[in-house]
């Protein structure tokens, strides 16, 4: 992996984790090129990192073995059709991130049948928390599929899904989910605020409760979540009183119809 070099199109704040992160696992800077058309996050990115940059798409392809499409997918196409109209791109591997374009389609803007991998990270990928889903067909090399997964676990968790569609899933189960969390965490913050509390001690003891029941997840993983919920919850206590509540506004078709609403946001973007 180390000897590859890897170009990044488009040097935004996905860029700059996935780079971070494979800096601190102990990626060679050398063999890190992003390109971006402003040329200020080029500079911190040289300055922070110590890679080199280029405003220029095409030389950063030139060098690269890994090329990362780390754009707005509103412009994936135009940055695509402009990479194969100016060189052969034969031999190299390709990294999509972007949210809702299907692994054809990227195929299709690039003119070519290349290796390709479609990622779906998420944000915590800046604080090296994230969760990455990956996709690949079956006839992709396991030593390409091995290199991209290695790239995003220097951010964080990765999973494979077998089925193109399941990306979808990823989306609305983690890619998105991020912000279900602090929402949820904003609705308990405003409640104790309206009850009473500061802001900055209701910000205090919901951002600890979520990372301690975090980390109950997953230091139980022998657990269903479920029983986790259980064993917290005794008989006619206040907790039970609260559950009881979410059930009966029916919480479980609340989550499903909002992770529904996000799938098929990816799929009108497909
Ligand atoms: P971002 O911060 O806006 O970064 C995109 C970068 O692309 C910007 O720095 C932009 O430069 C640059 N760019 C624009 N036109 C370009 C061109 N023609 N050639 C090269 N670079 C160009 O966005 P992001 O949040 O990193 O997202 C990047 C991709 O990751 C998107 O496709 C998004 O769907 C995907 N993604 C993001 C998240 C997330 O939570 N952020 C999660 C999963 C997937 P200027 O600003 O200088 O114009």
């Amino acid at each position: 992996m180390s000897e590859k070099t890897i170009a990044f199109i488009g040097a935004g704040n996905m860029t700059r984790s996935i780079i971070s992160g494979l800096i601190n696992s102990g990626y060679n800077p050398n063999k890190i090129i992003a390109s971006n058309p402003s040329v200020g996050k080029l500079d911190s990115l040289r300055a922070d990192l110590n890679i080199k940059t280029t405003q220029n798409n095409h030389q950063a392809v030139k060098e690269a073995d890994v090329v990362v499409l780390a754009v707005k997918p509103q412009l994936m196409e135009g940055v695509c059709q402009d990479l194969a109209s100016q060189q052969a791109l034969d031999g190299k591997l390709f990294v999509s991130i972007a949210a809702g374009i299907n692994h054809a389609r990227l195929l299709e803007m690039l003119g070519g049948q290349y290796d390709l991998v479609r990622t779906m990270p998420n944000t915590p990928s800046l604080l090296s928390k994230g969760m990455t889903g990956l996709y690949a067909p079956d006839s992709m090399s396991s030593e390409n599929k091995k290199l991209v997964e290695h790239m995003m676990a220097s951010v964080g968790d990765t999973l494979w899904v077998t089925k193109e569609s399941d990306i979808d899933i990823v989306i609305a189960t983690a890619g998105s989910s991020p912000a279900y969390f602090f929402l949820f965490l904003e609705s308990m913050q405003n409640h104790a605020v309206e009850l009473g509390m500061s802001k900055q001690d209701s910000r205090k003891l919901v951002q600890q409760a979520m990372l301690g029941a975090a980390e109950m997840v997953c230091h139980n993983d022998h657990l269903e979540i479920g029983e986790l919920r259980a064993q917290v919850t005794s008989k006619g206590g206040t907790t039970a009183q609260a559950v009881e509540s979410f059930q009966a506004s029916d919480l479980q078709s609340i989550v499903a119809k909002a992770m529904d609403a996000a799938i098929s946001r990816a799929q009108q973007m497909s």
